[in-house]
Order: structure tokens, then sequence, then C-alpha cells
């Protein structure tokens, strides 16, 4: 018995580390037998459970940092976002460390350069990015967002600014993770989310929901900016669709063939714009 719970407690982390990272799961995998040997070599006993977890973070640290890059560069063409360069960086440290930021190197390159573009425009900002894609096998989805498959695919979060004294903010967010920082759809703005919810996409208000807004986090929309990322994003020649939802979109006072909504079968798009190739 015992031993069926120890097998099922790794099956449990396996699943979990594949879902949310791709590779973790794999890394656990060689990690496992790995440590077993060492502690056993060392006659280690006490504190296991905690040097298994330091050492766990570690191992896969080293790994996706030295070994996951030049191998998904050369299987499946992509490369990593940068953890902190001058004008693009994760909103939160958890799409680098997850190996949620895995593009194809054009989409990089437009991500990098229209980030340049904007912060000579707005000096002082940097574009913050949400999920892109994982570093491997074109179709296998990064969820919840089922079309992030194939490296052509990032989310980038909006711009916001402190409500009392204006001050333009960076990398931060009404909800703590991007998602969930949604934009309220005003009296005589299309209702998008209005209609999708209420013709049961539940999927739809999925993230809205798992991250709410901090409350103590007054922060409003930062229309200026966020119109210079779109409408950077929308005249790359290189770039095929930006997703926004229809009240934002009017809010932003942009037009265009690109800029689309992405329905209700997808994830809510009034607190991040999706960019694919
Ligand atoms: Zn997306």
């Amino acid at each position: 018995m015992k031993n069926f719970w120890k097998l099922a407690k790794h099956i449990f982390w396996i699943a979990l580390l594949t879902l949310f990272t791709q590779v973790g799961g794999l890394i656990y995998l060689v990690f496992i037998p790995l440590f077993r040997l060492i502690t056993k070599r060392l006659e280690i006993h006490r504190g296991r459970r905690w040097l298994k977890l330091g050492s766990f973070f570690c191992f896969y640290l080293i790994i996706s940092l030295s070994i996951i890059p030049p191998l998904a560069k050369s299987l499946s063409g992509r490369v990593p976002l940068p953890f902190s360069s001058k004008h693009v960086k994760p909103l939160h440290w958890g799409y680098f460390l997850l190996n949620r930021n895995y593009v194809k190197p054009q989409l990089k390159e437009i991500v990098l350069k229209t980030a340049d573009k904007l912060g000579k425009a707005h000096p002082g900002s940097y574009v913050s990015y949400l999920d892109a894609c994982f570093p491997f096998k074109n179709g296998y989805p990064l969820l919840p967002h089922i079309s992030h498959n194939d490296g052509r695919k990032i989310d980038l979060a909006y711009f916001y600014k402190q409500k009392k004294s204006g001050k333009e903010l960076n990398g931060k967010t009404p909800a703590p993770i991007g998602y969930g920082s949604t934009l309220e759809v005003r009296k005589g703005e299309v209702n998008r989310p209005k209609y999708c919810i209420e013709n049961g996409h539940w999927n739809y208000n999925f993230t809205a929901k798992l991250f709410p807004k901090f409350p103590w986090r007054n922060y409003e929309f930062d229309v200026k900016r966020s119109r210079t990322m779109v409408s950077l994003f929308a005249s790359n020649p290189g770039v095929g669709k930006v997703f926004l939802e229809p009240h934002v979109k009017a809010r932003l006072g942009l037009q265009g063939k690109k800029l689309r909504s992405a329905g209700c079968h997808a994830v809510r798009h009034d607190d991040h714009i999706h960019v694919q190739l």
C-alpha cells in the first residue's frame, strides 16, 4: 500500500509538471533516481524532503537554462524570450521559469523590435509578456490557450497607471499575473463579455475567475501606451492577427483588418492582447 501511494505521488507530480511546464515531468523522471543514488551514497537520512525539493528546483533550473534552449532550437525551431532585456520582460517570473516563453525566431524579433520602438516612444516603458508557447512539438497546447501550440503566438499585457497620481506603471497589472485584469465595458460599448458569459462559454471568463484583480491595486487602463503597443504590432508586416475585445479596440480608437475579436470560445482579451504571425 505504501508503494502504491509513493507511485501515485510520483505520477501526480509528473502530470502536474508536464501540464504546466511541458519538460518538468521528464526532468523529474531523471532527477528521482539520481537523487536516490546520491543520498544513498552519502548516507543522508535527515531533512531529505527539503533537500529533495531544493535540489530538484536547482536541477530543473540548470536543465531549463542550459539544455532546453539549444534543444528547442534544433528540434522545433523555437527560442526563449529574455528574462530581462531593456524593453521586454515577463510580467511574472513564472512565465520564464515554467518554459512558457518559447516562440519562433521571427516572432521573437518582432517582439524585441516592437518593444524597442515602444521604449523610444515612451521612455522608461517596457513590454510585459504573458504566455507564449512551450519549447517543443507542434500541436502541443499550452493550456488554457489551445492555439498556443506552434511557437507563433504570444500574449502581452496592456499598460496601466496609478489611478490617483497618474504615474505610469511597468510590469504591473490589476491581477497578479496579468490574466484577470479585465477592462469593464462602458455604456454604449459592444459588450462581448456579457454576451459570451450569458451564452454559456465558461472558458471565456475562466482566467478572470481564477485570478481576480487585487482590490488594493488602484490601477487604471493606460490608453496612450496600450494604443502605441497595439498599433505597432498591427503595423508590422510579419504579424498576422492581433486579438482584443471590441470594447478595448473602441477605447483605443484603432481600426484595421488585423485587429480582431477571438470570439467566445477563447479566453477573454480585455486583460491582454494576443499576437500571432
Ligand atoms: Zn493568446
